[in-house]
């Protein structure tokens, strides 16, 4: 892929996460419902696209991740961040991930 490709691709990305967060925090309950329900089949596909893209094969290699010459043995830090947004991002609330995750980077 190209740089300028890669750039448009990112953008629009991008774009898209900042218009749902905009949704989620500034719409009414009954915009967000629509969007939601639109919108998070999709979201739960792609997740499960990029992890099935970086499950483990049968030497518990990452495929993605991996070259010939540097296997990257799982989980990887797409797994990695999967279980930080998805399931450690559960238990706390939204103040409290955030803050850990400004306290990691
Ligand atoms: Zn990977």
């Amino acid at each position: 892929m190209d740089r300028v490709l890669g750039e448009v691709l990112r953008a629009a990305v991008w774009d898209r996460l900042h218009s749902l967060e905009e949704v989620a925090n500034c719409a009414d309950d009954d915009s967000v419902l629509v969007v939601v329900r639109s919108e998070l089949p999709r979201l739960v596909a792609g997740w499960r696209a990029v992890l099935a893209d970086h499950s483990p094969d049968i030497r518990g290699h990452c495929p993605a991740c991996s070259s010939f010459w540097r296997p990257w043995v799982a989980p990887c830090t797409v797994w990695l961040s999967a279980y930080k947004h998805l399931v450690y991002a559960e238990s706390l609330s939204s103040e409290q991930f955030e803050e850990s995750a400004a306290s990691r980077s």
